[in-house]
């Protein structure tokens, strides 16, 4: 059989069809809802980073058209006949994980996103062979493993950037001990990832320092974020005044930078944690390395499992993310804004407005 015979759902959405950076309406086709899927009426979309570098085609793995988004919130509407814990009309959401092995030790933990099969939402090849297309598009079908559940107090807009920035941040900083109080945070790059590390380091009580190249972001950070410094990467002298202060950093940048002058920042035997994903590969002098015991490592999303716990900690301490709603006729616009670093933190996309109106 081939692999799309029973893709026979005819879906609207956008996508990239070359590397210019934007996107045009697109018209394709999803499986029928399968025994363990869910059909999935997306309301709200995130746009990530990561749509980015995938429609520009920066890693270079890019497969065209493509249709991103994997910061999805919606309302089911179908669900299969072995599905028992979703219903129709249950609000839910889909990150960046669409299938994975299911057998190997990761897949077995709930690590999914460490599983050396793992698909993701878009630019991924399902268990049938088909390629994924993500959530800048009307209807999602996925298997349920990989679909979490919304909690009731988080609104589906604000929550949606929670399903890969909200993870991305909350699994290293979880896994790295991170949630203690009065410890010292570095927050590298205040956009979607960074915004939403310095809400949980907040929420559980450290002192937050966001490290920045916009001077312009200072006020809002202090006044709205409450973030408890901000240091101006670019200015020597605020990065020295605050050398070896840190206990952590979480380094959310999307292009090439140079890890050493951030490494100072560091105590001895601090941690930092990459989750940005420039397209070339970032300086990592080793003086600041090994005369400070230090330790860099990176972190890759989060499994379905945690997703979940870290959506119910946001419902538990209240952390929505601060979001621009846009219509999907500005998503290009919304594209280019975001290339130049000017979002105040991540543009989610009214999907369902039209059918809402
Ligand atoms: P974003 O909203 O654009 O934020 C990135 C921030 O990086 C900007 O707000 C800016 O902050 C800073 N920045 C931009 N250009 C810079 C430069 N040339 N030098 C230094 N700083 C710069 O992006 P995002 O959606 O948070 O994603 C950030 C990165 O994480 C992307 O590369 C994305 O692909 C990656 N990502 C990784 C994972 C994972 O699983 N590891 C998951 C999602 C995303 P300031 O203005 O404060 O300097
Ligand atoms: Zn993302």
């Amino acid at each position: 059989m081939e692999a799309t015979a029973n893709h026979t759902q005819i879906v609207t959405g956008w996508a990239g069809k070359d590397s210019s950076g934007k996107v045009a309406p697109h018209v394709f086709k999803r499986r029928e809802n399968g025994p363990e899927d869910v059909t999935i009426k997306v309301q709200f979309c995130g746009m990530c980073h990561t749509d980015l570098h995938y429609l520009k085609n920066d890693w270079g793995i890019t497969m065209y058209p493509v249709v991103p988004g994997h910061e999805i919130t919606g309302i089911i509407t179908k669900v299969g006949l072995n599905v028992t814990n979703f219903k129709v009309g249950d609000r839910v959401g889909v990150g960046c994980i669409y299938a994975s092995c299911l057998n190997c030790e990761f897949c077995e933990a709930s690590e999914e996103n460490y599983c050396d099969q793992v698909q993701f939402t878009y630019n991924g090849i399902f268990w049938d062979g088909s390629i994924t297309y993500g959530g800048y598009s009307e209807m999602l079908v996925a298997n349920n493993r990989y679909v979490v559940r919304i909690p009731e107090s988080l609104p589906l807009d604000a929550a949606a950037p929670l399903l890969c920035a909200g993870i991305t941040v909350y699994s290293p900083m979880k896994h790295h001990n991170m949630f203690q109080a009065g410890k010292k945070l570095g927050v590298v790059g205040l956009g979607g990832l960074g915004h939403v590390a310095v809400k949980f380091g907040k929420a559980f009580g450290l002192h937050v320092t966001v490290i920045s190249t916009s001077p312009n972001k200072e006020k809002e950070a202090k006044e709205l974020l409450n973030v408890d410094g901000f240091i101006v990467s670019t200015d020597p002298k605020q990065m020295q005044a605050s050398s070896r202060s840190l206990d952590y950093i979480i380094d959310t940048v999307s292009a090439k930078h140079s890890l050493g002058p951030i490494l100072e920042l560091l105590k001895v035997n601090g941690k930092m944690v990459l989750v940005g994903a420039p397209d070339k590969p970032v300086d990592l002098p080793s003086f600041p390395l090994i005369f400070g015991k230090r330790t860099v490592s990176g972190s890759m999303t989060g499994g379905i499992k945690e997703t979940q716990e870290m959506l119910d900690v946001c419902a538990k301490h209240n952390i929505k993310c601060d979001i621009e709603i846009v219509t999907p006729d500005y998503i290009n616009d919304a594209l280019a804004r975001l290339a130049r670093n000017d979002v105040r933190y991540r543009f989610v996309i009214d999907i369902a407005s039209k059918s809402r109106l």
